[in-house]
């Protein structure tokens, strides 16, 4: 018996790393379609749209009958107002997760951040299982926390499975937040300073590797290893290995 086709909508897709998501998705067959407040590619389906409107993703999932939706909008880091934030972040996964479970889309797959574990303190060897800070570092860290949880909470939930990932910086072809902002740095004058003694880590993350993680966990939620032990952390390598 055949196999229903997989349908994805990708929230956000005309993004950085949502365009790199579709590229992928493209690039192996799939049936890809976009929603977003702009339109920036003309190669896939495009759906105008706020997530915060239900009705609108609502009837964008009925139109295009689909099964999994990769979830990666979020407002960028550094805007005036933190209201948007929590519009966006926080009311707008809710209204992705309702819309989802009345469409009966069964996967959703969510673009969380590192820096929801981040307190403005040095952050080394963490792993999935850390907890939120108890004093959230910003507005924005603190909407993706929030979100991500609304995410992990509605897994198995009327009939939807999901699951978060969370990635540090991102570069790679198309970033228009990091290397233009480390170049406004230099514009400045403010590379003439040293914070620290020179051996500073942060965790940067390519985006194509990104985009390929959200494919498999996409791919990985259809069936689920179960865990082996009430402790066991699922995290990309070890969904890899199973
Ligand atoms: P981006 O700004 O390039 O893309 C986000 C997209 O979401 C944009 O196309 C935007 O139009 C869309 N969007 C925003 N609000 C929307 C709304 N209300 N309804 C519909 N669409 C909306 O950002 P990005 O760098 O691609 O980031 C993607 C995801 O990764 C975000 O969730 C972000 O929080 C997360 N993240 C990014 C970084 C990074 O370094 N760029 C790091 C960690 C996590």
């Amino acid at each position: 018996m055949s196999q229903r086709k997989e349908v994805y909508l990708v929230i956000g897709g005309s993004g950085f790393v949502g365009r790199h998501i579709v590229e992928q998705l493209l690039a192996r067959g799939d049936i890809v379609c976009v929603f977003d407040i702009v339109q920036r590619h003309h190669d896939v389906d495009f759906y105008s749209g706020d997530i915060t409107d239900e009705s609108q993703l609502l009837d964008v999932l009925s139109k295009t009958g689909t099964t999994c939706i990769i979830h990666t909008a979020s407002p960028p880091h550094g805007a005036k107002d933190p209201s948007i934030y929590y519009k966006v972040n926080v009311d707008g996964c809710k209204a992705v997760i309702s819309a989802a479970q009345a469409a009966g889309v069964t996967k959703l797959v969510y673009t969380s951040s590192a820096g929801v574990v981040f307190d403005g303190g040095d952050v080394v060897n963490l792993d999935e299982r850390a907890p939120f800070p108890e004093k959230p570092f910003d507005a924005y860290n603190d909407s993706k926390a929030q979100g991500e949880k609304l995410i992990l909470e509605a897994n198995g939930k009327g009939g939807l499975l999901t699951v978060a990932l969370r990635p540090a910086g991102i570069f790679g072809e198309g970033d228009r937040q990091m290397m233009v902002g480390l170049y406004q740095a230099y514009q400045r004058g403010q590379t003439h300073f040293q914070v620290g003694d020179n051996n500073n880590l942060f965790d940067y993350t390519y985006v194509g590797n990104l985009a390929k993680a959200h494919l498999i966990a996409a791919d990985k939620l259809s069936s689920p290893p179960l865990p082996t032990s009430s402790h066991e952390t699922l995290t990309i390598d070890s969904l890899k290995a199973k």
